[in-house]
């Protein structure tokens, strides 16, 4: 049996997993979560992320040196050469070389990967979550299968997985799909492009290209739900969202004719964006007979911190 520690830090809150790999499948052997509190500064951070291991590792009733690989997930592109994030909107994290700081902190001499969220998200969900189940129904093993995790939360971000590991692109930039363009004379970008994904697929962009076509300010989670009590403005809103998805969908699966493509995030919480999405998605594909799965994600918000227990930081050492 192989035990890995997960870390999974986000802006407002970090969890610790020890994810225990043995012939059967994996399990969660210990597992905590406490808020990050990202105001108090890096130093006072990194001492909570410390403290968050120690918990997690008594728990568990295991010694620092059993683990086989300690992985982090990160909100924001990780340079796979240095292992330190070039951006992300917690900016508390760039730069850093966490995986040195923790090795040296934790005393511990195996291998430590630093990874992006949602890197973490689509290779949980492929090889635990939805992909684990479509393995079995295609009797195949997650290992083989190509897929695509994305994540409609307050940005859109994703991670593409091949054969089990995440791609990560020359400077860790692969799967930042939340940046390709939807429409030219789309609302602008943080990024400096116009009508990026994200600016409309994001719950912040819903909400803020609503509130700019209806002069009325909501929630994206309020507009879902006046959809459903029949609200003409809400009703139109949801068919151009479900217009923007149907065409995102398309160029990912047309770019990367995966097996599936899995959503996360709190915009994939909502029932009413599936409606219809595979049918209307397979009649327009580049390639008429592939007709990839998309499915809402299985591990919930444990996926981050299973995706962090995964990563391999000794293949990335070994490239
Ligand atoms: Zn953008």
């Amino acid at each position: 049996m192989k035990l890995r520690l997960g870390l999974d830090i986000g802006g407002t809150k970090m969890e610790a997993a020890i994810l225990a790999t043995h012939p059967e499948g994996n399990d969660v052997v210990a597992r905590e979560r406490i808020p990050t509190q990202r105001e108090e500064g890096f130093e006072s951070v990194f001492k909570r992320m410390l403290d968050l291991i120690a918990s997690v590792i008594n728990q568990n009733g295991t010694d620092i040196g059993e683990l086989k690989s300690i992985g982090v997930g990160l909100p924001g592109a990780v340079d796979p050469k240095t292992q330190k994030m070039l951006n992300g909107n917690t900016s508390l994290f760039i730069g850093h070389d966490l995986a040195s700081l923790l090795k040296k902190a934790l005393n511990y001499s195996g291998p430590i990967g630093i990874a992006n969220d949602a890197n973490c998200f689509a290779l949980a969900e492929a090889m635990l979550g939805v992909g684990k189940k479509h393995a079995e129904e295609q009797r195949t093993t997650p290992e083989k299968l190509t897929s695509i995790g994305i994540i409609l939360g307050t940005g859109v971000g994703g991670g593409l997985i091949v054969e089990g590991r995440a791609l990560e692109g020359k400077s860790g930039g692969a799967g930042e799909i939340g940046h390709t363009q939807l429409d030219p004379n789309g609302p602008e970008c943080f990024c400096g492009r116009r009508g990026c994904a994200e600016t409309f697929l994001s719950g912040k962009g819903l909400e803020s290209w609503y509130a700019a076509r209806y002069k009325e300010q909501y929630f994206a989670m309020q507009i879902f739900d006046r959809a459903l009590m029949q609200d003409k403005k809400a009703i139109e809103a949801l068919e151009i969202y479900r217009k923007y998805l149907d065409q995102f969908m398309l160029n990912l699966i047309n770019f990367f004719d995966p097996d599936f493509l899995v959503l996360g995030g709190g915009v994939s919480l909502q029932p009413a964006i599936y409606e219809g999405l595979e049918e209307r998605v397979w009649k327009k594909t580049f390639i008429p007979y592939t007709h990839p799965r998309i499915y809402q994600n299985m591990l919930g918000d444990s996926a981050g911190v299973i995706g962090a227990a995964l990563i391999s930081p000794l293949e990335k050492a070994h490239r």
